[in-house]
């Protein structure tokens, strides 16, 4: 009988990325996906700690397996991702159920759980497995972990130091996934920009851009998430100049604060984030630029707060995430600062950014309408095709077209979140 794995994932597109990668694990020793996890033989939980509301729902999942372990004891259960850290004594005793716990990208011992596991696991089996993608686009990590502990964050402790993959490997991922119908990857890393600084010869982000250019088939390059110390005038120039690199950047700020970006140990001050932008904006005066937005944080005033709004009132980002701040156990900031900002002033600072963003959004947007964007067609919803301008727009396209085909779209109407529009040409057809 075929062993069935039920493989559930929550957070960010690491995580999406690692879980992917497992499946293809699996799937090349044979085992099947199902959706039901009643029905699996193998369970997998793929955790993101970032925000309490991700652990709840695991919180949630490891109760049902529970009553499952008790009904079906052979049933193996695994517990993955930023949840699991260095010491799992804590998990052990409240999740006894659980028969491996494994870091982020820890997968051979999840596959030790089932039968028929490769001889060499750790040598050539998980550089050579790739997952089959489902669509025109797909994700690549290319740098795992992080090194700069800003102090609400627990990744680094959950992923560890910056540890890159070699550049040969990965242009071999992205060929393969071109082979298979991927016209864009997007290049992850928690600081994407770190890339390569602890390879031999040290090759930069830009490097790996101009490599993968070279891919006849591969059409698009995006990568994410920024971070500004790391963001060369090498790389930008790399973005600026390669024609596949799109001109979008995902660059969190966090606080327009320099107190807060001080107490965040954020490594820059907002003057210097600034002068990254003008940089990016000097070379690329049309770039997409969005960024990330923590409010309430310990000890923010409201004269900080004011800063932030200010700042997001004169870079006019193309979108803002924002979150209110809760404390994650394990971080400098849940051991030393008391989270002092009452959740209803964190609400009402939230609302406020979300409105500020909402606006600023709009207005961006009205100021495609009327113009002619590239855009890959990725899927369809509904009935509607939809894809991304060069600059990370989503557009809905209003008549059929192919799934991975490139195509030039009249933008005629432009809302807060996306923008709608018709096909005017075919750029290049897959
Ligand atoms: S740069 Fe800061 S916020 Fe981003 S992953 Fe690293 S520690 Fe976390």
């Amino acid at each position: 009988m075929t062993t069935k794995y039920y493989l559930w994932t929550v957070g960010c597109q690491m995580n999406k990325a690692d879980s992917e990668k497992l499946a293809a694990g699996f799937d090349r020793v044979g085992l099947k996906a199902t959706d039901r996890m009643e029905r699996a033989d193998v369970v997998v939980l793929n955790t993101c700690s970032v925000r309490q509301h991700a652990e709840d729902r695991a919180y949630s999942k490891l109760g049902r397996l529970r009553e499952l372990k008790r009904e079906r004891p052979g049933l193996k259960v695994a517990l993955m991702g930023c949840m699991v850290g260095l010491k799992t004594d804590d998990l052990e005793k409240r999740f006894p159920m659980v028969d491996v716990f494994a870091r982020p990208q820890q997968f051979d011992g999840i596959m030790g759980l089932v039968e028929g596991q490769p001889e060499d696991l750790g040598g050539e089996f998980w550089p050579t497995t790739y997952a089959i993608p489902e669509g025109p686009a797909a994700y690549v990590p290319v740098v795992h972990g992080c090194n700069k502990f800003c102090t609400y964050c627990i990744v680094p402790y959950r992923r560890g130091r910056e540890k890159s993959r070699p550049m040969d490997e990965i242009v071999r991922e992205v060929a393969y996934l071109t082979a298979h119908g991927v016209r864009e990857v997007t290049l992850l890393g928690q600081t994407v920009e770190a890339y390569g600084h602890d390879l031999p010869d040290a090759p930069d982000l830009g490097d790996l851009m101009r490599e993968l250019s070279g891919l006849e088939r591969l059409a698009r390059i995006r990568f994410l998430t920024s971070y500004p110390r790391d963001m060369t005038h090498r790389i930008l120039e790399a973005v600026a100049e390669l024609p596949k690199v799109m001109e979008c950047f995902s660059l969190p700020v966090q606080a327009g604060s320099d107190a807060v970006l001080d107490s965040m140990r954020r490594g820059y001050t907002k003057a210097e984030y600034l002068a990254k932008l003008a940089e990016v904006r000097d070379l690329m005066p049309a770039a997409g630029i969005t960024t990330d937005i923590i409010v309430g944080y310990p000890g923010e005033t409201e004269a900080d707060f004011e800063e932030t709004c200010a700042l997001l009132e004169s870079v006019r980002f193309d979108k803002v995430h924002v979150a209110a701040y809760s404390p994650r156990p394990g971080t400098i900031a849940w051991r030393k600062l008391p989270d002092d900002i009452p959740a209803a002033e964190k609400a009402r600072r939230l609302h406020r950014v979300e409105e500020i963003e909402e606006r600023i959004s709009q207005e961006i947007n009205a100021t495609y309408a009327g113009t002619v964007q590239e855009i890959l067609v990725e899927g369809v919803r509904g009935e509607q095709p939809f894809g991304r301008t060069r600059t990370g727009k989503l557009v809905h396209l209003d008549a059929p077209a192919r799934i991975g085909s490139l195509v030039d779209v009249r933008i005629e109407h432009a809302g807060a979140f996306s923008l709608r529009g018709a096909v005017e040409d075919a750029v290049l057809m897959a």
